[in-house]
């Protein structure tokens, strides 16, 4: 029915795959499991043509993991904010959703909208949330016809209803309604007798490994082996997303015009899609999520592939690449699509789980402790479409985003276009869904971290699981295991990248060391009350980026200049309203930093968290930090103008200037030139 993955590896892609062992085995921190499992699929060039291979972990269904301290407040900000309300204020997932059987919008908002709902209400297990919930889920599952084809008439587009395929996997987790999987089988055995004729178009060919996500979680359910033909014809149909990071051609800033040229050239014509922000995040997944039907290193190493081309031509200092809303360069007044950043961050929590590779955990962080909270109002009311690194001013203005329009950086409502106003709800409670894994050999892992508290049968104990830090503020977890009986299992810890000399007490006994980047593997017969304590370094570090511009780290948190600010309402909408925010003090700073040197002189100061940790006010962290003005950097048209090439030289008088975590910074500065002469020069 279609080509499959083994008609096409051939022995030129076998050779280059046991080439590539050898990388495997030193890019990707890993404990000896997966090393030797990944040696023996290597040899064996792939799994069998009918059987799937399990991921290194595994997620753990919904509601296994509640969140507790900062998160929760966090979680509970949200759930206050706009994505408790959304339907009570905005059509397009209101009473008229055509996904309420309503005249009204029929397409992917509404499943966006429940893909970020239902993980909230049941994270919070807040009732209200959930009754939200239910009339969408009651009306997708009822609405299912007798060809196995649901949800709204009006539009028969693949794509919005992977979204709610995605969403309709957590509820299920989460309630175990029996209707869920026969509603998914019928489903899917209709799109395998119907994409033959209607094939993927549009969305729905540029994010079908989306729906590989959850036809895998399906299989693993149930094992049907016509699942197996469904992705195959998904993957054939779908763009190859492999194939373009094995030649990446997007390599500047993709500006409309630029778009337009490259896809009059033979074989370009979906140039447009292909360079799109929000496609690239979910692909970004593709690999990791093919590699458990292909085996194939190669499909395994293509996640590390896209994020390193992603980052070397497109990366910025926030740990997002830019895209507003294409693929727009390193300059840090490009912006990004906020659903991008929840994207990439689905991508990243997939991929983690698939491939048990530390790095992905590194980022993953990255983007939720920074420009996750960094693009929304501390009350979550409000949010940008595109976020700036280097933002000075979010108001009406054309510049400089390559095919967004003027009020991409305004924080409100719906500002440019509504997707991320339906998208972005998925963020945070999917992180939060995915601190804690499974192992493959009956053990635990804590993959990314921040407090929490779980309930996980493991080998048929339940074992009680407490987290309790203040990271990312903070370097100190502490973990408490509780099994119901005394049970020997592996406790795997993900070590960061950044924390060299990280310190892992088990009951007050020192652990041996750490290799940074990789995850730390603590192995004992648990007993009710263990505890580890785990202590990562925090030095402020100097990051080197565009024009060899330098931003500032502590942990996962990037650190910003917090600009005046000052907030103009533009106008009410419904239950929110949409604001620019105006410059009031200066910003053009350059830093007295030494990307060279082994330790910095950045000073410290440490406050106690709030229930906002992210918010301005009362931030827990500040850096102090050397710096002149330069005066030669100027605003233009709205945005930072040129970052000169560092070093720059200043004859200002010398200054210390106070730095915030990125997300507390709506107007910042977060990449700065490097002055030459040290700042008591
Ligand atoms: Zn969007």
């Amino acid at each position: 029915m279609s080509p499959h993955f083994h008609s096409t590896f051939n022995r030129r892609q076998f050779v280059k795959n046991i080439g590539m062992a050898g990388i495997m085995t030193s890019v990707v921190p890993a404990f000896a499991g997966i090393n030797s499992l990944q040696s023996a699929e290597i040899v064996s060039a792939g799994h069998p043509a009918n059987s799937i291979g399990p991921g290194v972990f595994k997620l753990l269904p919904l509601g296994s993991i509640r969140p507790k301290g900062w998160l929760k407040s966090q979680l509970q900000i949200q759930a206050d904010g706009l994505s408790g309300h959304l339907d009570e204020t905005w059509p397009d997932v209101g009473s008229t959703s055509g996904w309420l059987g309503g005249p009204g919008e029929s397409g992917e908002r509404g499943p966006y909208f429940l893909d970020g709902l239902i993980p909230l209400a049941y994270l919070l297990d807040d009732e209200r949330l959930k009754a939200k919930a239910q009339r969408f889920i009651e009306w997708a599952i009822t609405s299912q016809t007798k060809t196995g084809m649901f949800g709204p008439t009006s539009n028969n587009d693949w794509w919005p209803r992977m979204v709610m395929l995605k969403a309709l996997t957590q509820y299920q987790e989460a309630t175990a309604d029996p209707r869920v999987i026969p509603m998914m089988k019928r489903y899917f055995t209709y799109q395998l007798a119907t994409l033959p004729t209607r094939q993927l178009t549009s969305y729905g060919k540029f994010r079908w490994q989306d729906q590989v996500v959850t036809i895998l979680w399906l299989y693993d359910r149930i094992a049907d082996p016509k699942l197996l033909d469904l992705m195959n014809l998904l993957r054939a149909q779908g763009h190859d997303w492999v194939a373009q990071y094995e030649r990446f051609q997007y390599k500047e800033r993709m500006s409309a015009t630029k778009i337009a040229l490259l896809s009059k050239l033979p074989g370009q014509q979906d140039t447009k899609m292909a360079a799109h922000g929000v496609n690239n995040a979910e692909a970004v997944k593709t690999g990791a999520v093919w590699s458990r039907i292909s085996g194939a290193s190669s499909d395994r190493q293509a996640v590390r592939k896209m994020i390193s081309e992603l980052d070397r031509y497109h990366g910025l200092p926030n740990g997002m690449f830019s895209c507003d809303e294409h693929l727009a360069g390193r300059n840090p007044s490009q912006g990004s699509e906020l659903c991008a950043i929840v994207e990439y961050m689905f991508s990243l929590e997939q991929s983690l789980a698939i491939l048990g590779d530390a790095f992905l955990g590194d980022r993953l962080e990255k983007l939720a402790f920074n420009v996750l909270p960094g693009t929304m109002t501390d009350d979550m009311w409000a949010h940008q479409y595109d976020q700036q690194p280097n933002q000075v001013e979010c108001s009406l203005h054309k510049e400089p985003w390559t095919t967004n329009g003027p009020e991409s950086n305004l924080f409100g409502l719906e500002p440019n276009f509504g997707c991320c106003t339906a998208n972005f709800s998925q963020g945070w409670p999917k992180f939060a869904a995915s601190l804690l894994m499974k192992s493959p050999e009956g053990g635990l892992v804590a993959a990314v971290y921040s407090p929490c508290e779980a309930r996980i049968s493991l080998q048929g104990t339940v074992v009680h699981i407490v987290e309790e830090t203040e990271y990312p503020f903070r370097g100190t977890i502490k973990i408490t295991v509780s099994p119901s009986r005394p049970l020997r299992f592996p406790f795997l810890l993900r070590v960061p990248s950044w924390a060299e000399d990280a310190e892992i007490l088990v009951n007050g006994k020192l652990e041996s060391v750490h290799k940074a980047g990789a995850f730390a593997r603590v192995e004992r017969e648990w007993k009710q009350g263990d505890n580890m304590a785990i202590t990562f370094p925090m030095q402020p570090r100097v990051v080197e980026g565009f024009n060899k511009s330098v931003s500032i780290e502590r942990g996962p948190l990037v650190f910003a200049y917090n600009i005046t600010e000052n907030w103009l309402k533009l106008r009410d909408q419904g239950m929110t309203a949409d604001w620019q925010v105006y410059p009031s003090s200066r910003w053009n700073y350059a830093l007295a930093v030494d990307p060279s040197a082994q330790s910095q002189e950045i000073a410290v100061s440490e406050n106690a968290l709030t229930d906002k940790p992210f918010a301005s006010e009362g931030t827990p962290t500040k850096l102090y930090v050397k710096a002149k003005l330069l005066p030669s950097w100027v605003a233009t048209e709205s945005t930072a103008g040129t970052l000169a090439e560092s070093p720059v030289e200043s004859s200002e008088h010398n200054e210390t200037i106070t730095l915030v975590p990125y997300a507390a910074a709506k107007l910042r500065i977060t990449s700065f030139p490097r002055l030459k002469d040290s700042w008591s020069a």
